[in-house]
């Protein structure tokens, strides 16, 4: 292998045939073997590290394939392996999806290009295309920039489930009536989604006929995304490697924000540079957070712990608003392990109810999806919250499993670059309209 190697297309050749014969072996295509072998040399080459986590069985293969992946943007050595340094903890707590979604932005602070640039790039490649599927189908797909992404499905989504809670509102009370003839099917939000991207795409608007009965206004639903930048990546100052880093705190609310935002960058020190991020999907680039920042109408002031980017604390005080404020800051998705349903879709739940004696604060609060809020008050799933807002919980057989909030990880400052002043730093969220 080694002496054929030298030379260029000899050693492509010798790639290609250990592609097939692993294809063979495995029963897969020889192109889907050449991706298992790249993946594998990037992994055995790129990050040593991970590879010798999967052997002790400390992450599994979807981990390193989340790790390498995540980590192809960093081009230096010893960037990556600050970079392995900082995302192998984190994947041995997280499951696959999550590490994956963590580890696009730690990577992001050792890449060497910035993620403008990437992002340009990547969003040259952006467009629209059909595969057939047969039987009269076809799927319509489309390749853009994560945030119009998810707002877009966020507002199909909302619109389905409006539609479709008043189509089964009409199912019950057909059959609750003895004299109604037919009983309306209604349907899946799968299917409520597609017909409403349809609607909207080739009429303009969503469909009509629920709006009509004056049941809903489908059209005033807009799209929600949940964004989160650090105040010097909405300054601007990301590229130049800057973060504001003292205790200085951005207030929240419209032109306040950049101006408060311009005094605490006077006390600047060269520490990690900030990424803003997308929940529910992970680092977005930086001129499409302030694009987002310049449209929104409020902000929330999350100050976090330098030390361990804990969250501390969420300005503006209005009891329930503010408990939400700050656990959209802090949770950024459900917190059964594992799941990633953004907070808007979410349940503020209590760890310990407050029938019996649990207190409505963010100690005693966390989000829940529909489907683990229900789950937690169904089954015997057991659960308890430290200070910190990490959260063990217990199943039915025992089991134990800790999950940590994402900000701990999103926050937490590149290792050993921290001003020795610092204790705090501030992050503005915007909540997007
Ligand atoms: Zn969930």
């Amino acid at each position: 292998m080694e002496r054929v190697a030298a030379s260029g297309a000899g050693a492509e050749l010798v790639h290609r045939a250990a592609a097939a014969e692993i294809g063979f072996a495995l029963g897969i295509a020889d192109r889907s073997a050449e991706r298992l072998i790249d993946r594998a040399a990037r992994l055995c080459n790129d990050y040593p590290e991970a590879h010798a986590a999967l052997s002790a069985g400390r992450i599994g293969l979807a981990h390193t394939t989340g790790i390498v992946e995540a980590g192809a943007i960093i081009d230096r050595p010893e960037a990556r392996a600050a970079y392995a340094a900082e995302v192998l903890p984190v994947a041995e707590s997280e499951t696959p999806n999550r590490a994956r979604r963590l580890a696009t932005i730690l990577a992001e602070k050792h890449a060497a290009r910035t993620m403008e640039k990437r992002h340009a790039e990547a969003r040259a490649e952006r467009r629209v295309w059909i595969a057939e599927l047969g039987d009269g189908m076809a799927e319509l797909r489309a390749v853009m920039d994560a945030v119009s992404a998810f707002a877009i499905h966020d507002r199909l989504s909302r619109q389905a489930h409006v539609v479709c809670a008043a189509e089964r509102a009409e199912r019950d009370r057909a059959l609750a009536d003895p004299l109604s003839t037919s009983v309306p099917q209604p349907r899946t939000v799968d299917q409520a989604r597609a017909d409403q991207l349809v609607d909207l795409l080739l009429n303009g608007e969503p469909s009509s006929s629920w709006a009509e009965r004056g049941a809903v206004g489908l059209g005033r639903l807009d799209a929600r995304v949940q964004v989160t930048i650090p105040v010097d990546a909405l300054l601007g100052a990301a590229s130049s490697g800057d973060t504001v880093s003292s205790g200085n705190t951005v207030s929240s609310g419209g032109s306040d924000t950049r101006a408060d935002a311009l005094r605490a960058n006077a006390s600047h020190t060269a520490a990690s540079r900030g990424t803003a991020t997308l929940a529910g999907h992970g680092a977005i680039d930086a001129e499409t957070a302030r694009i987002l920042a310049q449209l929104t109408a409020g902000w929330d002031r999350v100050r976090v712990d330098a030390e361990t980017g804990a969250v501390l604390a969420v300005d503006r005080y209005r009891p329930s608003e503010e408990i939400r404020r700050f656990l959209r800051a802090r949770d950024q998705h459900c917190r059964y392990p594992g799941c990633t349903i953004v907070p808007f879709r979410s349940d503020a739940d209590h760890t310990v109810d407050a029938a019996q004696g649990g207190e409505t604060s963010s100690r005693n609060l966390s989000f829940l999806c529909k489907r683990h809020h229900t789950m937690k008050h169904r089954t015997g799933i057991g659960m308890r919250q430290d200070a910190e807002g990490v959260i063990e919980w217990t199943s039915a057989l025992g089991r134990r499993l800790k999950d940590r909030p994402v900000s701990r990880v999103m926050f937490a400052p590149a290792g050993g670059t921290l001003a020795s002043e610092s204790s705090e730093r501030p992050v503005a969220e915007p909540r997007a309209a």
